[in-house]
């Protein structure tokens, strides 16, 4: 999508630090990480939030999770533990129109979020 800062990141239109990379998947480092590590995972496809997927997308949505446990595993995050997010919308605290889903881990995280 024109204009879209993530549809540039997964075109290599725009430089990122990528950690992993298929047809449909790209994983980069976020550049304003929450924790020591703080790595989002997106399609490479538009998507402007969770609200637009559907039963079309159960694949893709299972590859992403997947891809967030196989990164996690990559950085030396499985034994510890980590966290999967997906913010969705203006209260779920989504700044970015394209859906992501957020690999945190390396510290301790809290509950419930902020
Ligand atoms: P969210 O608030 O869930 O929409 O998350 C958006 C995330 O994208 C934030 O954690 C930002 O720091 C991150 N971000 C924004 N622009 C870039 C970029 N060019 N490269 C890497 N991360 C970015």
């Amino acid at each position: 999508m024109k204009d879209c800062i993530f549809c540039k990141i997964g075109a290599h239109e725009i430089q990122a630090m990528v950690v992993y990379e298929d047809s449909d998947i790209l994983a980069f480092r976020d550049i304003n990480p929450q924790a020591p590590v703080h790595i989002l995972i997106i399609p490479k496809k538009h998507f402007g939030s969770v609200n637009e997927f559907t039963a079309a997308e159960t694949e893709i949505l299972g590859r992403l999770v997947l891809a967030g446990k196989n990164i996690a595993r990559q950085e030396r995050l499985d034994e510890r533990g980590y966290r999967l997010v997906l913010n969705c919308g203006e209260d779920g605290g989504q700044s970015v129109a394209h859906v992501h889903m957020h690999l945190i881990g390396g510290r301790a995280m809290t509950w419930p979020p902020g």
